[in-house]
């Protein structure tokens, strides 16, 4: 009858908002992590400039890299790593404020976008995420695998650009130096 039919429609059209709720999450969410993917980030980063523009603050990125993570692998498995990718995700988003937020930028690779946060203070608070991942160890499978520890590139708007693109090299050229430099050290971007 058209009871049943009415009824038929509904749940399609209702399951077909589901569908598009679950797709949209997942074009912006890390699968593994839950963290913000790097497309989404690269947005959301240049609206935040822009509103930082406006109301003049700056914005510090912090990205990451775990170090020797290819040895951890090789060491604890695959799924060991994976545990630490889950915990490290939970571990930034509670050191991250309100307005701030973090992404999985690629593999073993973080940023965090901290809203008005200038050079100084985001490299205070990268150390500040050092010091309480050294009292953390990665538990996995019962099993204590010791703690990880992370090599950082810090950069700011407007110091050390205006674009996205730009704070995201700057801040990727000062992680490659803390690497250069015997991992496990936070390094900050040279002037533009
Ligand atoms: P470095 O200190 O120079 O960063 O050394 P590294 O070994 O961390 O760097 P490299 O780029 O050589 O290796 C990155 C490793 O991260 C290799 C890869 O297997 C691991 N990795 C990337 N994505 C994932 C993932 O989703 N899960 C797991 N378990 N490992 C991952
Ligand atoms: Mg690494
Ligand atoms: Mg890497």
């Amino acid at each position: 009858g058209l009871a049943d039919e009415l009824a038929e429609l509904l749940s399609l059209s209702i399951s077909n908002v589901r569908l598009r709720e679950k797709l949209s999450a997942e074009a912006i969410r890390d699968p593994l992590t839950q963290l913000y993917n790097r497309r989404y980030m690269e947005e959301t980063f240049q609206k935040k400039i822009l509103l930082a523009a406006r109301n003049q603050l700056p914005i510090g990125v912090i990205m990451l890299d775990i170090d020797h993570f290819k040895q951890f692998n090789d060491q604890h498995g695959h799924a060991a790593g994976d545990a630490v990718l889950v915990m490290l995700a939970g571990f930034l988003e509670a050191h991250l404020r309100g307005s701030d937020f973090a992404c999985r930028y690629g593999g073993e690779e973080f940023v965090l976008i901290l809203y008005d946060c200038s050079a100084e203070n985001s490299s205070a608070r990268a150390s500040q995420l050092a010091a309480d991942l050294r009292l953390k160890s990665a538990v996995f499978g019962g099993q204590d695998l010791g703690a990880i520890t992370l090599s950082m590139g810090v950069a700011a708007y407007p110091q050390h650009g205006d674009q996205p693109e730009e704070l995201l090299r700057a801040a990727d050229a000062a992680l490659y130096r803390a690497k250069q430099n015997g991992r496990d050290r936070i390094e900050l971007a040279v002037q533009a």
